[in-house]
């Protein structure tokens, strides 16, 4: 963590959780964050499914805590049944997207120019776009991790990304879920590499957030997040516990 960037602990439940626990977990996070205050050390978001977003928004007023999508479309607006617009998201208090998380990019065929359509549509409508990327294991054990890694960030993050209005998730996706990590090495490496090239693509590309994601729980986030070049973290499971995803949130130096 470098002290220029504010570290960012996002929580993705994924699809996890009905109206009563998903209330009920975001509001005993929103009850820890407004204890700490104006001390707390980092930003705080929550991804629920978007059948959740209206009840969690709810949950977390008045609270530190901020909330966001899991996707959007690249449309505006019209005959795309299922899809939700980042119009959507902004008019339920939603400041931030997620975008490209290796589950929509592997189960739903997202390409980075796809995913780079939703980063730019989330712009458009005013919203933080959290541009998702990583490995697969074979292209780890091949050897070419940075290279896949760096033609995701190339291909999927939009021209007219700032600093303010993208963050970089670099998630392997073997990491995922798995309890499986990288070494703290291979961290500051892609991470490293991963700020080079925003360096040279986006206005102010030093300073975009970058977090880490993948297995990320309270026994490895503190050596994860003390990593020059790591500014945050992207928590799956280990959100879906109060306990266990605040004690991450203090784990950022
Ligand atoms: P995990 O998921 O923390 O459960 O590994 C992270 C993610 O997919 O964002």
């Amino acid at each position: 963590m470098n002290s220029a960037r504010r570290p960012l602990i996002a929580a993705n439940w994924k699809m996890n959780g009905l109206k009563a626990d998903g209330t009920a977990l975001a509001g005993a996070v929103a009850a820890r964050a407004k204890a700490v205050g104006t001390a707390l050390a980092g930003d705080i978001l929550i991804c629920p499914p978007a059948t959740l977003i209206d009840a969690v928004a709810e949950a977390l007023a008045d609270s530190p805590v901020a909330l966001g999508g899991q996707d959007c479309s690249a449309e505006p607006s019209g005959a795309f049944t299922g899809d939700i617009a980042a119009a959507m998201l902004r008019d339920l208090g939603c400041s931030t997207v997620i975008v490209g998380h290796s589950e929509r990019r592997a189960g739903h065929h997202e390409t980075d120019a796809a995913v780079r359509a939703k980063a730019t549509a989330a712009l458009a409508e005013g919203l933080t776009a959290i541009v998702c990327v990583g490995e697969t294991a074979t292209e780890r054990d091949e050897g070419r991790a940075l290279d896949v890694v760096g033609g995701q960030v190339l291909g999927s993050v939009p021209d007219g990304a700032t600093a303010a209005t993208l963050v970089v998730a670099y998630e392997p996706v073997w990491a995922i879920g798995t309890g499986r990590v990288p070494t703290l090495d291979d961290i500051a490496a892609m991470h490293r590499h991963i700020r080079e090239l925003l360096a040279g693509k986006v206005v102010g590309g030093v300073d975009v957030r970058i977090l880490y994601g993948g297995s990320v729980k309270p026994s490895n986030a503190r050596e994860i997040l003390a990593l020059d070049d790591v500014d945050g973290a992207l928590v799956g499971g280990a959100s879906l516990k109060a306990d266990e995803f605040w004690a991450i949130v203090e784990a950022a130096p």
